[in-house]
């Protein structure tokens, strides 16, 4: 009757997987810590105000380029700074084994990932200050309602613009498990619009799979890491996770409460840019050269409010997982796709209880596979009585 135990899994984490999130949680407290102090640095020194001006001497005294400019400085100063981290992550991937990534083709999307970063913060920066010098009073309120636009207009672009840019996609091939795929779709509700192969083993040997975009772009991707190695039913098992985050609406409830959040950020923003013009740092609220202080405000916010976000992720997570059990035949495949993410990306499965309550978007696979196991159990104990 009671074969509890031979169904725990085997959740310890071996001395290897503990090792390797240990260091990658190290590097990006580092990362994270440099890219503030630069931030304090440059206001405390003054710097900001030196860049500005060569910004301006260089723009021809022209204020948009030279706000151009400032944010290239910024940036690449930036860049440069966390270069050594982005260089160690990178190898680290490869001393776990868990990528083959080349060091060249390495090279070739960090270029890629900074000028897209560029462009794409060139555009807030230059809406940004825009803004402020149009509207002083009341930019806070008409940016934020901007920015919320261009950020619904970023989630539906992204899978056909931006993603392309670092890995190649292509239609599913696999007609059965493409009918399959279809059929779980129709049953959460939703015309499943494409499934892409995600050629994601030139980068990386982890697996993953995603719902992305939004409207005609929505669309599911699964990675060949994923593909090649799961069996039909293991896939099954992860597609019903991310059509359970469709029924839910997370992608929308999600963008509510960044829109919630991010009011917030730009009223603060402006009572710290009006506190910083009152106290002589700055002489205007469109001196650019405040720019550091708006992304310190926008750092320490969201770290404040980063368990709190983690916390709402996991509990979509757990929706998005109880939503797979129920549209499932059994959830022994998703035991076992769960056991095997683990082990292909070399999660923990038991991260220690605060790293999961500050750091973890997603609970714990022990968590998720002791789940599946308890909705198992009331299931049979249901039908049996
Ligand atoms: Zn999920």
């Amino acid at each position: 009757m009671m074969a509890l135990a031979e169904s725990l899994p085997t959740s310890h984490d071996s001395p290897e997987a503990r090792r390797y999130n240990r260091i990658h949680r190290r590097l990006s407290v580092a990362d994270f810590v440099v890219g503030a102090l630069f931030l304090v640095v440059l206001l405390r020194t003054g710097w900001s105000g030196w860049l500005r001006d060569l910004a301006l001497r260089r723009g021809f005294q022209n204020y948009t380029l030279a706000v151009f400019l400032y944010l290239f400085f910024l940036l690449f100063i930036a860049k440069i700074l966390g270069l050594g981290f982005d260089y160690y992550g990178f190898r680290l991937e490869r001393r776990f084994q868990l990528s083959n990534q080349r060091f060249r083709s390495w090279l070739w999307d960090e270029t890629k990932g900074f000028l897209v970063g560029l462009v794409m913060a060139a555009i807030v920066v230059e809406l940004l200050y825009y803004m402020i010098r149009q509207f002083p009073q009341n930019w806070w309120l008409i940016t934020w309602a901007l920015f919320m636009g261009l950020f619904i207009l970023l989630a539906q672009l992204a899978p056909v613009l931006l993603l392309p840019i670092f890995y190649k996609f292509e239609p599913l091939e696999n007609e059965d498990l493409r009918r399959r795929l279809v059929l779980l779709g129709e049953r959460a509700g939703t015309r499943v619009r494409g499934v892409y192969r995600w050629k994601l083993s030139e980068k990386s040997k982890k697996a993953n799979a995603a719902l992305t975009g939004l409207g005609n772009t929505r669309r599911i991707i699964l990675a060949d890491t994923l593909l090649d190695n799961y069996a039909p039913e293991e896939i099954e098992a992860v597609l019903a996770h991310e059509l359970g985050h469709h029924v839910h609406k997370h992608i929308f409830k999600s963008i509510l409460v960044q829109a919630g959040i991010t009011l917030i950020g730009f009223c603060v923003a402006n009572l710290v840019l009006h506190y910083a013009v009152d106290h002589h740092m700055f002489e205007e609220l469109s001196d650019f050269a405040n720019l550091p202080l708006l992304a310190l405000t926008a750092t320490v916010l969201s770290l404040l409010l980063m368990p709190a976000l983690n916390a709402y992720s996991r509990f979509h997570e757990r929706q998005a997982d109880r939503y797979a059990f129920e549209s499932i035949a059994n959830v022994e495949p998703f035991i076992s796709s769960m056991n095997k993410l683990a082990q292909q990306n070399l999660a923990e499965r038991e991260p220690a209880k605060w790293i999961e309550l500050l750091f973890h978007s997603h609970p714990g696979i022990a968590s998720r596979v002791a789940a599946a196991e308890e909705w198992s159990r009331l299931q049979n104990a249901a039908a049996h009585s």
